[in-house]
């Protein structure tokens, strides 16, 4: 019960931080960054569509699209990614500031960094839906390893689309099936969010997803709980997010640049594009190269 409490008082400070825990989608709380305009601590987008049976998966189609954009922004080309030295991860201490997120003997580990002195950042992409239609072009452009974590419902219509970018590079991990604020949930229905796509991402992309991401980044003890059942082993948050092209977050980190074993959020939305080739100049000009996350979380 005592767990139960801090866990509850943590999540209360984030939404009183955030205003997250209003109805969905929250919007980001910005704050005046040295550098940088904005600076958000939640994720920052619109849920994804729930389509309740195949009929309604035409809403994904991206074939059935008009691009507003022709042209790919230039990138960086980068050398291959070091061979990984990986190192025992213990977890984050200080999510947001405010103190060590729950933790549940033998349950999943929160992490929002790498610990590594290698000189990787690690990219990850979060939904599914609502794609620029220049994003394959993109990431075959940019031939750099990204995680997406993906939408269980996404995955369930455009399983095709989604192999197409696993060959470019990409590896699925799990998002939810349906992108809840899992705290509204209790146990049972947490367990049903992470355990419902396992299988399917199982037959769908050759892997049982390791990975879990909570949408908007919010969590209670159940929920590590729930992922143990599901055998996902790190629920994975952010220390840099990226909005859109001019807006980059660096929640509680006095300098404003990217460092070794940072986990970079983006998601797949209008913006996605500039955003990531954004991104991309940054890593460069830190002098450091995109990695593989899973190759660092074993
Ligand atoms: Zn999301």
């Amino acid at each position: 019960m005592a767990k139960s409490r801090v866990v509850l008082v943590v999540v209360a400070s984030i939404c009183a931080i955030t205003a997250a825990c209003a109805t969905p989608p929250p919007r980001p709380r910005a704050i005046a960054g040295r550098g940088m305009p904005n600076v958000h601590v939640v994720e920052p987008h619109v849920a994804p569509i729930r389509p309740k049976d195949a009929a309604e998966c035409r809403v994904y189609d991206p074939t059935g699209r008009t691009p507003r954009y022709t042209r790919i922004p230039d990138v960086p080309s980068f050398p291959p990614p070091p061979r990984p030295d990986v190192q025992e991860v213990h977890g984050t201490t200080s999510w947001l500031g405010l103190g060590r997120p729950p933790r549940r003997p033998g349950s999943a580990i929160v992490v929002d960094r790498i610990p590594t002195r290698q000189k990787v950042v690690f990219l990850t992409i979060d939904d599914g839906s609502d794609r620029d239609p220049r994003t394959d072009a993109l990431l075959r452009k940019a031939k750099v390893p990204v995680t997406v974590f993906l939408v269980g419902t996404v995955q369930r219509c455009e399983t095709p689309y989604f192999r197409g970018m696993q060959r470019l590079g990409a590896r699925m991990e799990n998002h939810t099936e349906f992108h809840p604020l899992m705290p509204r949930r209790g146990l049972t229905g947490q367990r049903r969010e992470i355990c419902g796509p396992q299988p399917r991402f199982q037959k769908a992309f050759g892997h049982r997803p390791q990975l879990f991401r909570p949408p908007y980044g919010m969590f209670n003890a159940d929920t590590l709980t729930a992922m143990s059942d599901c055998k996902v082993h790190y629920l994975v948050l952010w220390t840099v997010s990226v909005h859109d092209r001019r807006t980059i977050g660096y929640p509680h980190r006095r300098s404003h640049t990217l460092e070794p074993g940072d986990i970079i959020l983006m998601h797949f939305q209008n913006d996605f594009v500039e955003s990531y080739a954004t991104v991309l100049k940054l890593v460069k000009e830190a002098g450091l190269t995109p990695a593989l996350l899973e190759d660092y979380l074993q």
